[in-house]
């Protein structure tokens, strides 16, 4: 194969005036569910609020990924996810609640087609301005606050001004531009949750299949047997439709080079699952889509104020500046191979409702940055169990109410976490949201009195 000239050590210097476009309160980059609700939370206390998302749609993973299903609590998460969850039910577009305290592990499906467009509809109801196919690509600083993001669209590239910044890009995009510690990884190796590729199968009419993976097209032997096969899950999808996730371990989400790898290897992975099931199974499968991103666990997770441990989580532990509230079992898939393999044997994970403290949504040294979703500051353990999307959206929810408290009172958020520590779990409460351990903890996670 031919290779592509690559000498990493050589450096070019780069300067160029840019528009500063855009002046805002408070910018959100990263328009995933966390991203969403924080854009959307910081509006509704009264701030101008930008949303920089790279995608033509949000969503992120629960989108553009193909992820159908929100794990963890769905009731109690915060007003603009109540908003989301009501958005859904008014299209009849997701499966009824059920306290996820009684189904432990499990999702509440919904059509991520009718989450794409609720997402945006909740934005622009709440006044945010969405910038999509917008790219950040760098922070100015100003001692500890960061003063400007860059941000690439196809206007060019522009300068966005705003007193208080949110990260909700997933690989901690903001925080690692202006130099702040991240982490990434299990601490033995640095190896990431793995990723998983979701696609989309139509009925193609009983017996063969109508439109049958060519075999001999991909530089891959066929599945001989079940053995063979990745952890491979499935889910319904439309009337006889099915979601397939595969797993595609052994990748970096912070590296261009391995992101791309992914998504190739991911594809062909997808489509050797595919062929063996009409196959081997003479299932009346075919292709409908596979998802525009490959999914994504784990990228960046920050070095906060407080980084939240598997020892808090398997704990229940409480916090004074709770705001946000986890209780999804921890799910850590081995990021070593492509099999149905946990990182911890499975009778050790499951856990009860713990809180999530502001402080793991500062990331350490900054004055106006904060940091929600799967970014979170956690152990990569603790991080397993808080990505799932109800719990990212009480997060974000928790830091746009954050960002827009700072600013009406003078405070950088370490300073609001101090002085009021409880100031914006009660804002959040008003609003709805649910912080008392006992409504997410499941009987076999309560605490032995
Ligand atoms: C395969 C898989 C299955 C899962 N299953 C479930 C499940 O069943 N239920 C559940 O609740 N959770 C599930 N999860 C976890 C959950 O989907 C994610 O952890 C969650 O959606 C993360 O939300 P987020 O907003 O933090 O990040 P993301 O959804 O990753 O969103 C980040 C957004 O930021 C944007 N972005 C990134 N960088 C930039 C940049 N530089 N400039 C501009 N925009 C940027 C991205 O385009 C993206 O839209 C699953 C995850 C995976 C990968």
């Amino acid at each position: 194969m031919k290779r592509v000239h690559s000498d990493p050590s050589e450096r070019i210097p780069w300067t160029k005036e840019v528009p500063v476009k855009q002046d805002c309160d408070v910018l959100v980059v990263g328009g995933g569910i966390s991203g969403v609700c924080a854009a959307c939370a910081a509006a509704n206390e009264g701030a101008s609020a930008i949303l920089v998302e790279h995608f033509g749609v949000l969503g992120g993973n629960g989108t553009a990924g193909g992820v159908h299903g929100f794990c963890g609590e769905t009731k109690g998460q915060g007003h603009v996810f109540d908003e989301i969850v009501a958005g859904l039910e008014r299209f009849n577009a997701i499966a009824p609640h059920r306290p996820a305290r009684s189904i432990h592990l499990g999702a509440r499906r919904f059509d991520h087609e009718i989450l794409a467009l609720v997402l945006q509809e909740v934005c622009l109801r709440h006044g945010v301005v969405l910038m999509l196919h917008t790219r950040f690509i760098d922070a100015v600083r100003a001692g500890a606050a960061v003063s400007h993001a860059l941000v690439a669209g196809k206007s060019g590239i522009e300068a966005i001004r705003a007193r208080m910044f949110v990260d909700c890009t997933g690989e901690a995009d903001v925080v690692q531009a202006i130099g702040c510690e991240t982490m990434k990884g299990r601490p033995s190796d640095g190896m990431q949750l793995p990723m998983s590729l979701m696609f989309f199968t139509r009925l193609a009419g009983w017996g063969r299949s109508r439109r049958a993976v060519p075999r001999d097209f991909f530089p891959w032997r066929p599945f001989a047997s079940r053995d063979d096969l990745p952890m491979t899950s499935f889910g319904r999808c439309g009337l006889f439709g099915r979601s397939v996730k595969v797993k595609v371990p052994s990748f970096d989400a912070t590296s261009t080079e391995s992101l791309t790898s992914a998504e190739v290897q991911g594809r062909r992975k997808a489509m050797q699952v595919l062929e063996y099931y009409q196959r081997a199974w003479h299932k009346p499968w075919e292709l409908d889509h596979v998802a525009s991103i490959i999914g994504i666990r784990e990228g960046r997770r920050v070095v906060g104020e407080y980084v939240l441990t598997v020892d808090d989580v398997r704990a229940g532990r409480e916090f004074d500046d709770a705001v946000a509230v986890g209780s999804y079992p921890l799910d850590a898939h081995d990021p070593g191979d492509d099999k149905r393999t946990y990182i911890l044997p499975k009778d050790q994970l499951g856990v009860p409702g713990y809180h999530i403290p502001l402080r793991s949504l500062i990331p350490r040294g900054t004055a106006n940055l904060l940091v929600a979703g799967r970014n979170l500051s956690a152990d990569q353990l603790a991080m397993s169990s808080a990505r799932v999307m109800a719990t990212c959206a009480m997060m974000g929810t928790a830091a746009g109410i954050t960002a827009s408290m700072c600013i009406k009172k003078g405070l950088t958020p370490t300073e609001l976490a101090t002085a009021e520590p409880a100031a914006v779990r009660e804002a959040m409460a008003a609003g709805g949201a649910i912080f008392d351990l006992a409504f997410y903890t499941p009987a076999q996670c309560k605490k032995k009195e």
